[in-house]
C-alpha cells in the first residue's frame, strides 16, 4: 500500500488547502474559553462522562445565510463510540465546518448533533472541550518548557504523568535527545523543533487530555521517515478506544476508518468504508484508481 501513498496525498494536497482555518479556529477557542459562561445557554450542563457517541441529524449550516446554497446541506450520520471516521473531499467541500460544528465553533442553523444522546446545545461549551482534543496541521505552542506545552493538556497533570503521555504518544525519544530534555524552552513558532516533532508533542497533548473525542487534521507537509513512522504509532494509540474525526490525506488511515463520508459541496455524495465504496464504483473509487494509474 505504501507506493500508494504518496500520489494520493499528492492529489489530497491540491484537494485540501490546508486549514490554517481550524488552527485559526483552535486560537480562537483559547480566547473564547475565557468568557464561555455567557456564551452558554441558559440551563446548560456540564458533561461528566463521554463515551463519545456523536450523532448528525439533519444538520444544515450557512455562514452567511443571505448568500445562496449552505455550506452543509442535511448532514445525517451516526459515529458509534471509538469510530474513526475519515472526512474527504474537495476543498471547500465543507469537512472543516462539520468538525468545527462538533466542537460547537458554531451552531447548525437546522437539525441536531447530539453528543451521548445530548444535544450539544444543552451543555456547556467549556465542558464539551473538555471531552475532546485537536490535534492539527498547525496546533499551537507557547512559549515555555516542553512539559509545560504537554501539559497545556491537562492543567494539573504532574511531570510524571506528563512523560507518561510523551512515552504513549511516542514524543518522548525526540525530547530527551534536546539539550534540556523535558525542560528544554520552546518558542511560539516551535523553533528548534520541526514540524514533526511539534505534531508529536501535540499528539501527547491529547493523550494526556484522554478526551473521548478527537479531531485529527493530517498534516500533508513532508516530514522525515523516522518522525513519520512515530507519529503514525502515536496516532494509533491515540485513537484507540476514541470517537475520531479524521480530515484524512493518507491512504492507510482511510483505508482503516470505520467510516468514510466523502463530502462534495456540503453534502455527503458517498459513505462506507473502503472496500464498501469501491464496490459502490463512485466517486471515491474513482479516485482511488486513478491513483493506482499515477503510481504505475
Ligand atoms: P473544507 O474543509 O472541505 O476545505 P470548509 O469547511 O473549510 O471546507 O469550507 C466550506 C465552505 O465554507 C467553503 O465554500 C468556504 O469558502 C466556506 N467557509 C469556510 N469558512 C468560512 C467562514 N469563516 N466564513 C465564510 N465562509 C466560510
Amino acid at each position: 500500500a505504501r507506493q500508494f501513498t504518496r500520489p494520493l496525498n499528492d492529489l489530497a494536497n491540491q484537494w485540501n488547502t490546508l486549514l490554517s482555518a481550524i488552527a485559526g479556529a483552535e486560537r480562537v477557542f483559547e480566547i473564547m474559553d475565557e468568557d464561555v459562561e455567557e456564551a452558554d445557554e441558559q440551563g446548560a450542563t456540564e458533561v461528566k462522562q463521554l463515551s463519545g457517541a456523536v450523532e448528525f441529524k439533519d444538520v444544515s449550516f450557512a455562514y452567511d445565510t443571505e448568500r445562496s446554497g449552505d455550506t452543509l446541506q442535511h448532514i445525517s450520520f451516526s459515529a458509534a463510540p471509538g469510530e474513526m471516521i475519515a472526512l474527504i473531499g474537495p476543498t471547500g467541500a465543507g469537512k472543516t465546518t462539520l468538525i468545527q460544528l462538533i466542537s460547537r465553533f458554531y451552531d447548525a442553523d437546522q437539525g441536531q448533533i447530539t453528543v451521548d444522546g445530548k444535544d450539544i446545545r444543552t451543555l456547556r461549551r467549556s465542558s464539551l472541550r473538555q471531552h475532546m482534543a485537536f490535534v492539527l496541521q498547525d496546533s499551537f505552542l507557547f512559549e515555555g518548557t516542553v512539559l509545560d506545552n504537554i501539559r497545556y493538556g491537562r492543567l494539573d497533570a504532574t511531570d510524571e504523568q506528563v512523560r507518561e503521555a510523551a512515552k504513549l504518544a511516542n514524543a518522548d525519544t525526540f525530547i530527551r535527545q534536546l539539550p534540556d530534555g523535558y525542560e528544554q524552552v520552546l518558542s511560539r513558532d516551535g523553533g528548534g523543533i520541526s514540524q514533526g516533532q511539534r505534531q508529536l508533542l501535540t499528539i501527547a497533548r491529547a493523550m494526556l487530555a484522554d478526551p473521548a473525542i478527537l479531531v485529527l487534521d493530517e498534516a500533508t507537509s513532508s516530514i522525515d521517515t523516522v518522525t513519520e513512522i512515530r507519529i503514525q504509532e502515536g496516532l494509533q494509540r491515540l485513537m484507540k478506544g476514541r470517537t475520531s474525526f479524521v480530515i484524512a490525506h493518507r491512504l492507510n488511515t482511510i483505508r482503516s476508518a470505520d467510516q468514510i463520508l466523502v463530502l462534495r459541496e456540503g453534502q455527503i455524495v458517498e459513505r462506507g468504508n473502503h472496500d464498501e465504496l469501491l464496490e459502490q464504483g463512485g466517486f471515491y473509487s474513482e479516485l482511488f484508481h486513478s491513483q493506482l494509474q499515477i503510481s504505475s
